[in-house]
């Protein structure tokens, strides 16, 4: 398996109900911010994600926000969401992902990052052995390196929508 597959791919953080959660046997998830729950450089979570939250939380499941974003940044976020986090995370380096996970007290098979980008949600999820669930990014960003890993995952899309 590549490390640049996720277990699966969605359309948006919507798609995952009690069906999907059960059929991937899922106990937590790790959930990136940006084009994930939020629009990029917003900070108010998208309309549906905290009734999508209640839902997850009626299933048992455990939230837990893993971002690479600042803690200024995050706990405004995380505080509205009402969400635990882990901040500064260096995804896609693998070490604070398995942090996370030996710190919610569940195997790692039962766990999925969810975000937006391939080379640093999936990758570090990859790595670090949990699954990993890839939603379409909200909003292209600014800057030119943006729209170029765009570009390269829009591929990688299209590739494993096959
Ligand atoms: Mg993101």
């Amino acid at each position: 398996m590549s490390i640049f597959k996720p277990t699966v791919l969605i359309d948006s953080i919507f798609d995952i109900d009690a069906d999907f959660i059960k059929r991937h046997h899922l106990k937590a998830l790790l959930l990136d911010v940006d084009n994930t729950l939020a629009i990029y450089q917003t900070r108010e979570p998208v309309p549906g994600v905290m009734e999508w939250i209640e839902t997850m939380r009626a299933l048992g499941v455990d939230l837990h926000i893993l971002s690479n974003a600042k803690p200024k940044r995050l706990t405004a976020f995380a505080n509205q969401v009402h969400l635990p986090y882990f901040y500064m995370s260096l995804k896609p380096l693998p070490f604070k992902i398995s942090k996370a996970v030996k710190k919610l007290g569940v195997e790692k098979q039962n766990v999925a990052l969810v975000g937006d980008q391939l080379f640093t949600d999936i990758l570090g999820g990859n790595l670090a052995g949990v699954q990993t669930v890839w939603v379409q990014y909200m909003q292209l960003e600014d800057g030119w390196t943006f729209q170029c890993k765009r570009r390269i995952e829009t591929r990688f899309r299209k590739k494993y929508r096959r």
